[in-house]
């Protein structure tokens, strides 16, 4: 008979109580930028997109990432308009500190 690890009990949610948001989800998509003839981008972007665990686990409750501007921009992290998908802008570590900078990226800004 084959030894099999223990198991963690999972905690069932308990609808009167919050969430303690202590197990996550969380998808990364790298985007790569207008590849040119030879294949390869002008610029990448990984996209961040983090919530907690589904049950039984979490509560499924989406994040929205804080500090970014909205918008997209290859010089600095951004964030979706709902502030839960965060675009950062990468590059190859071979690569020079100014790739994919001349890419125009834009700005959401609130106005009242
Ligand atoms: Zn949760």
């Amino acid at each position: 008979m084959a030894d099999t690890p223990p198991t963690e009990p999972v905690q069932p949610v308990d609808p009167d109580r919050p969430c303690l948001h202590t197990v996550f989800a969380a998808t990364v998509t790298v985007a790569r930028v207008e590849p040119d003839d030879t294949g390869m981008p002008k610029a990448f972007v990984a996209e961040v997109v983090v919530q907690c665990a589904p049950p039984p686990e979490g509560c499924a409750e989406p994040f929205r990432f804080s500090g970014a501007p909205a918008g997209l921009n290859y010089r600095h992290p951004t964030v979706s308009v709902d502030e839960k998908t965060l675009h950062a802008p990468m590059r190859p570590a071979s690569a020079d500190p100014d790739f994919g900078m001349g890419l125009p990226g834009f700005a959401i800004r609130q106005v009242s």
